[in-house]
């Protein structure tokens, strides 16, 4: 099979490898169908975040039971699914104090970081990772199915109320995820990006009652123009860091999930006296079941939020959609495109 492999920063290839087998009768074998293009995997082609060499990328996927392992009895072949890459133990120490997430073995277990991803045909996993769809749901739609579910985890560590004025930075995939996992919940807000074409783009898939803004300045005297503060700042860009806190107001949240490198100062006094918190979310926990429910129920727009479908063999083109040159080796925000997949054959 013909599987796109990670040798180093800017070094990727088509590569024939061998299928999958099922070595245990727990596993079952899936033939890929469709695979999101994340942030992640910009980041590790980029030299920007760390994979193992040789291992095939890809981690949002879904695709068709081919075969399962003879203690399998929930799937069978020709079941459509959707799959959960954040494997987990479940005897670890963080496994036994609820954070999967943080699985000790994830170091040699994540999927398309440390292990063997779906940027290929075939995949093999455990049948309590896989979730049948529906039939009225496409494969591409279901490969935001785990990007939403890691949104999901994030705002379960807030406590949440509808009231929330909201600013998420960056309209780009995950903003837009993070906007529809906060209306789930009633909370209004506004996208801000600096790109015209993506905030166009975000503006007729934002969910309803949702704003746009091209400026943070904006956004803040739109939405709270007598305080200047609002209750929660999601900032999926990872440049904007702490300097944020002032508008935030007295017990208000400002969630980091953007994935890069930098510092950032904060004053502990202001945390400390207005009670502000920040936190970090990473992957998904206990939350792959509710975003594969607002897949199926058609809760957000996954067909507008998936902008771009290229065949496996177009990777590079794909790439280049999301301003990822792998040919000239430089990585820009993409403006263009919101979601991006590829198509296993
Ligand atoms: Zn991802
Ligand atoms: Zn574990």
């Amino acid at each position: 099979m013909l599987a796109l492999v990670y040798k180093s920063a800017w070094e990727v290839a088509l590569e024939e490898r061998p299928v999958p087998e099922i070595t245990r009768d727990n596993q079952v074998l899936v033939r890929i169908k469709a695979t999101g293009v994340c942030g992640t995997d910009l980041g590790i082609v980029s030299g920007k975040y760390h994979a193992a060499p040789s291992v095939i990328l890809g981690h949002e996927s879904a695709g068709e039971v081919i075969d399962v392992g003879s203690a399998v009895t929930n799937l069978q072949p020709g079941d459509r699914v959707v799959i959960d890459p954040t494997y987990y133990c479940g005897q670890c120490e963080m496994c036994r104090t609820g954070r999967q997430n943080h699985c000790t073995h994830k170091s040699v277990t994540e999927t398309g970081v440390s292990a063997d991803g779906t940027f290929t045909d075939y995949y093999v996993t455990e049948d309590r990772f896989l979730y049948k769809l529906k039939d009225h749901v496409s494969y591409e739609e279901a490969t935001l199915t785990e990007p939403l579910s890691c949104m999901l985890t994030g705002i379960n560590q807030i406590h949440l109320l509808p009231n929330f004025r909201t600013i998420i930075l960056g309209a780009g995939p995950i903003g837009i995820l993070y906007s529809y996992a906060l209306a789930s919940k009633g909370v209004t807000g506004s996208l801000v990006d600096i790109s015209e074409e993506r905030l166009a783009i975000a503006g007729s898939i934002a969910p309803d009652r949702w704003q746009v803004h091209s400026s943070f300045e904006q956004a803040i005297a739109d939405i709270a123009p007598s305080t200047g503060q609002v209750d929660m700042i999601v900032d999926t860009t990872g440049v904007v860091g702490t300097q944020v806190l002032s508008q935030l107001a007295s017990g208000g949240y400002l969630m980091l999930v953007g994935l890069r490198d930098g510092t950032t100062s904060f004053n502990p006094k202001e945390v400390v006296d207005r009670s502000l918190k920040i936190i970090g979310s990473i992957d998904s926990l206990g939350t792959f079941a509710t975003a594969h429910y607002m897949i199926e129920q058609q809760i957000i727009p996954a067909k507008k939020i998936i902008t771009h479908s290229f065949p496996l063999e177009n990777y590079e083109e794909a790439f280049r959609t999301l301003g990822c040159d792998i040919q000239g080796r430089t990585l820009q925000a993409s403006s263009s495109a919101i979601k991006v997949v590829l198509q296993s054959n």
